[in-house]
């Protein structure tokens, strides 16, 4: 016998989450995973090492608590908003019975953090304006008890309306809990649904330090919602999931000026976007999708050749499974030109 074979059924079976950074790949522009282009020094204190890191350290959890605008018993720190993602099924959801719903085109990892925790699940598609589809989620709502919602949607850019958030969370008032994954926020924190949070128990919200904050490679992400989830949460998360380097590195991206230079740069993306959005508008076949985020989705007469023609000059984007469409993440503006020319150029041809 194999020594797979010893596994989980489910696991064996299993594909797992394709990561940009699984995909490989070679070369100088990199725009494939939705990363921050700048890179910042911080001061790390190895001293200490010997004790264990406090389970969700106060200094880091009342800095995200501030930035976020709610009370610290509203946050939980963790591995990224990936591992949120998992504590939210294991914490909500019994196998067999329960399931959860997603919308797609959306995030990858709700459908394979279910999977994982052999979860059932439902799958209502955006409307074709890649809008939540009510009338169907309501249709859909039996054994749910877990909806994510990504928004600004990764990978279609878009914010879903505070109106239809509202409207989702009185639907499911009492029997489930309604994800919002604000993985991407931070370039547009007026669109944010952090202030329902008082009113709706069961309005669960994800943030990250991976995407505005440019701080992929330190794994925090942080959950927002009712001190009740919070303290279930805690329940069945790891005995030390923040790694003391992480808490001092994240303090200081938290501090008053790491938030201002992160708001500095989201200027400067958001503007790189508009750029980038209308270089390729004028491109004829070119569908640019309007985002609030730091990517745009792109729609191709033929985006196979083109995402290969770029790929082999060094420029790494991310293909989506929307047919003839790629995500591109907003780089410094030189690698926005560079890239806007090879597709220009690859497109002439
Ligand atoms: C990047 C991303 C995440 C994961 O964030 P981490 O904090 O790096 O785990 C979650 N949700 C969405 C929509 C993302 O794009």
């Amino acid at each position: 016998m194999k020594i797979a074979q010893l596994a989980r059924k489910e696991v064996q079976a299993l594909t797992p989450y394709q990561s940009a950074r699984t995909l490989g790949g070679q070369g100088d522009i990199w725009l494939n995973a939705n990363e921050s282009p700048f890179e910042h020094q911080y001061n790390i204190d190895g001293a200490a090492l010997n004790r264990y890191s406090e389970c969700q350290p106060k200094p880091l959890i009342a800095a995200y608590a501030k930035y976020a605008g709610v009370c610290p018993e509203q946050v939980l720190t963790s591995r990224g908003a990936d591992e949120s993602i998992d504590l939210l099924i294991r914490t909500f959801c019994e196998t067999g019975q329960d399931r959860i719903l997603f919308c797609p085109p959306t995030y990858g990892m709700y459908r394979i953090s279910a999977q994982i925790n052999e979860i059932a699940q439902r799958i209502v598609p955006l409307t074709a304006d890649w809008q939540l589809n009510l009338p169907e989620i309501a249709n859909n709502l039996d054994t749910v008890k877990l909806l994510f919602v990504c928004s600004p949607n990764n990978p279609t850019g878009n914010v879903i309306p505070r109106q239809d958030i509202i409207a989702l969370l009185k639907m499911t008032e009492g029997r489930a809990v309604v994800v919002i994954d604000e993985a991407y926020i931070d370039f547009c924190p007026e669109a944010s649904m952090v202030t329902l949070l008082d009113n709706h128990p069961n309005l669960v919200i994800l943030r990250t330090l991976s995407k505005a904050f440019a701080l992929a490679g330190l794994r925090c992400g942080f959950t927002l919602a009712h001190p009740d989830i919070i303290t279930l949460m805690l329940k069945i998360i790891a005995p030390y999931p923040v790694p003391v380097p992480v808490e001092h590195i994240a303090c200081q991206a938290l501090s008053d000026a790491g938030i201002s230079r992160m708001k500095h740069q989201v200027m400067q993306l958001n503007s790189n976007r508009a750029y980038l959005q209308t270089e390729l508008e004028s491109i004829p076949g070119v569908t640019v999708f309007s985002g609030r985020a730091n990517y745009l989705l792109v729609s191709f007469p033929h985006a196979q050749p083109l995402f290969e023609h770029l790929w082999d000059n060094g420029i790494i984007l991310r293909r989506t499974p929307i047919e003839n469409a790629i995500r591109i993440s907003i780089g410094q503006r030189d690698e926005c030109e560079k890239t806007a020319r090879s597709i220009r150029q690859h497109l002439a041809q």
